[in-house]
């Protein structure tokens, strides 16, 4: 059933070049700068106009004389107008106009005047009122293009606090906040949805009410972040985004499961031929993942593990229990790349213990992917590897049991939840993610999923030293990448992705490339996602054979690579990565039972705040200290990139501000969905409403209609 949004809705999600003073080519600055993203290619609307905040407030109440004109910044004083000076015709110059109070002279400039705008402005003799931003020239003050030239009248009517947006250049500031008031002049009334007793107590405004005191401000006071109409609108959206989690899981939760309870001769053989035992940690997992899936509902469960931790092998284990159960199990991974090298490694192991693999991404075409989806609906195949390739149309397994996915952050939200549906009833599901997502946001990304942690390493791990070096030392890097190679090591050189033009990537590490080809000769491989496929197996491969030494890459490699023998990661302009990214990157090396290096090359200058980014993964090997150190220093929103950590986008609520508000959020969706399951009481209804305000309706699909 489609979702519908309630018509009430509509001039919320109409285009703002609708708007009054908001032409097409406003309307399409505004929507680079408020729907900068929008893969829909849709105009930004009234709403994106409406949760893009002021961040500060001019004070035109600041009355000023001439003769204690400030340094800078936006004064309001009353003049008397004085000579006007128009340029000699024809000459590109600026038309000065000469005013002064009982204090002193300024000069008022405007570049480019049209006809007799000015004189009609500014008539000779005449009492004024300004305001705008005062320079100084020659000690002399000034002001361009003054905000406003009005009378005493017009001036009583002014707001004396003009909000501040942050902007985008090209979008004149008054523009922007003209719309925004046009914006909220549109705001229907609303039903509240917000518990009575809650808002009574936390003493918060409406909706609507918040949005007016925050587009119409009148002290800076209420721009803050703990104000409350901030915090209104905040929990406003972390509720909209912990319902739709639940609804989503709760409708799959009723969803008949089934019971997986396989006699464990699989795994007897697959633990014995591992070639080491499993960790506590390890053994701790697998059993809470066993004992979900024995149960007869359905498994939603999040394995969560720092990188190395050793998810795979849990992960192949409950596979390998769903199979003793008669049930088929499927692995999915984000890459190419990481399908196949999954399926190499654990063909042997699976082999030893009579499980038959398969694999199946977008490159296995034709008769070898006929073959293989025969088999998968025969059931001669007991576990599918692949990439979402596996969840595409005609794929059909006999009875599958499990799902696995793999590297989950890096499915945006839509795609998992999509995928969730996909993989259909009665499927059990595991997910696994390394991307240490600290508590805060592990609550807005997946609700209450259960989860199991992998909070222990295996053995022997050794600590990977970390450096942080300028770009102009890569002289000095490269002699030492020259000696550790000739001892035998293996080096990854990671170039960045700066993700506005992936030719410029590319050709970026093209060019780091061909200048380290110069430097060793015959040793140089080079992988990125331009590639096709079968060129990435072929470097990958020669890389793990150690047929070429150092692989210059973009981050195609940050996610799961394992090849043990490499021991040194080179990440080149790291102060462009995310950490939690660099993290990932750097757990590619110190797999085996070498000691290991990471070098971070940053280009000079260097911020503060970068500097101090850098030095936590110096300091620190821990993905969760890192990831709450990053959300500290740069905001929820920054810190993994939203898009590649599947996190929702937030546009309200800031994590570093509103973490609070989440947990309540929280316990107040899993309250509703126990009262109201349906959203059918009067409450729920409004609630509707919160969902489609902050577009996130999907979850309604699963309910009747209201
Ligand atoms: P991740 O959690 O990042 O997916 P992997 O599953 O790729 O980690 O495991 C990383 C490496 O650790 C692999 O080479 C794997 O064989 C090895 N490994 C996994 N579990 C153990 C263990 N209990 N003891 C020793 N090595 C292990
Ligand atoms: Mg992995």
């Amino acid at each position: 059933m489609p979702v519908m949004r309630p018509a009430l809705l509509n001039p919320l999600f109409a285009p703002v070049s609708g708007l009054k003073g908001v032409g097409s080519k406003l309307g399409k600055l505004l929507t680079r700068l408020l729907r900068p993203a929008a893969a829909d290619g849709q105009e930004a609307r009234l709403v994106d106009l409406l949760y893009h905040l002021p961040s500060g407030l001019v004070d035109r109440s600041r009355r000023v004389t001439i003769a204690s004109l400030p340094p800078e910044g936006i004064v309001t004083l009353e003049v008397t107008v004085g000579r006007h000076r128009a340029p000699p015709r024809g000459r590109n110059m600026p038309y000065r106009v000469e005013v002064f109070d009982g204090t002193g002279f300024m000069t008022l400039i405007y570049f480019k005047v049209f006809g007799d705008h000015v004189e009609k402005l500014l008539p000779e003799g005449e009492r004024r009122f300004i305001s705008g931003t005062v320079s100084w020239y020659d000690d002399l003050p000034q002001m361009a293009h003054p905000d406003y030239v009005v009378t005493a009248e017009a001036f009583a009517q002014l707001p004396m606090m003009e909000p501040v947006y942050p902007l985008m250049a090209g979008v004149p500031a008054r523009l922007l906040a003209k719309a925004a008031r046009a914006a909220v002049e549109r705001l229907p009334e609303l039903a509240e949805w917000q518990d009575a007793a809650w808002l009574a107590r936390q003493q918060w405004p409406g909706f609507a009410t918040a949005l007016r005191l925050l587009h119409l401000p009148d002290t800076a006071a209420v721009l803050e972040a703990s104000s409350p109409p901030r915090q209104r609108l905040a929990y406003d959206e972390l509720l909209a985004t912990q319902l739709a989690l639940l609804l989503v899981r709760n409708r799959m939760k009723r969803e008949a499961g089934r019971s997986l309870r396989g006699a464990g001769d699989i795994r007897t053989r697959l633990v014995a031929a591992l070639p080491y035992h499993l960790t506590g940690a390890q053994t701790r997992s697998l059993s809470e993942i066993l004992h979900d899936m024995a149960d007869p509902s359905r498994m939603i469960r999040l394995l969560q593990g720092d990188v190395g931790a050793g998810k795979t092998v849990v992960a192949l284990l409950a596979l390998a229990a769903a199979v003793e159960a008669g049930a088929q199990g499927a692995l999915m991974v984000p890459t190419e790349i990481l399908a196949r090298q999954h399926f190499a490694s654990l063909t042997p192991l699976a082999a030893k213990a009579g499980l038959r693999l398969a694999l199946l991404t977008g490159r296995e075409k034709g008769r070898a992917r006929d073959d293989t989806l025969t088999a998968l609906a025969a059931g001669e195949i007991d576990i599918l590897i692949g990439t979402h390739a596996l969840f595409q149309e005609g794929v059909a397994f006999r009875d599958l049991g499990l799902a696995v996915i793999d590297e989950q952050h890096r499915f945006g939200v839509h795609q998992r939840l999509a995928l969730q549906q996909k993989a259909g009833a009665a499927v059990d599901l595991l997910v696994m993610t390394a991307t240490p997502i600290p508590r805060t946001l592990a609550l807005t990304v997946y609700g209450d999923m259960d989860v199991s942690k992998l909070d222990e390493k295996p053995p022997g791990r050794q600590p990977i030293a970390t450096r942080v070096l300028p770009l102009s030392r890569m002289d000095e890097v490269v002699t030492g990448l020259a000696r550790a190679m000739r001892d035998g090591q293996r080096v990854y050189w990671v170039c960045p992705l700066v993700a506005e033009s992936e030719q410029v990537d590319m050709a970026a590490a093209e060019q780091r490339f061909a200048a380290l080809t110069q430097d060793f000769p015959g040793m140089v491989g080079l992988v990125h996602g331009r590639l096709r496929g079968a060129e990435k197996d072929a470097v990958m491969a020669r890389f793990k054979a150690g047929e070429i030494t150092l692989l210059v890459a973009t981050t195609v490699i940050e996610v799961g690579v394992d090849v043990p023998e490499a021991t040194i990661m080179v990440v080149e302009n790291a102060e462009r990565f995310g950490l939690a990214q660099l993290h990932q990157l750097r757990g590619r090396v110190g797999r085996g039972a070498a000691s290991s290096s990471c070098l971070l090359l940053y280009q000079e200058p260097l911020g503060e705040t970068a500097r101090a980014r850098l030095s936590i993964l110096r300091e620190s090997e821990d993905g969760f200290r890192i990831a709450e150190e990053d959300l500290r220093l740069r905001g929820a929103g920054e810190m993994l990139g939203t898009q590649q950590a599947g996190l929702p986008v937030l546009r309200l609520a800031d994590l570093s501000v509103h973490g609070e508000l989440l947990a309540a959020a929280h316990d107040d969706a899993a309250l509703i969905m126990a009262r109201d399951p349906q959203l059918a009481t009067a409450r729920g209804q409004a609630l509707r409403v919160l969902l489609y305000l902050f577009e996130r309706e999907e979850g309604l699909r699963f309910l009747g209609a209201g």
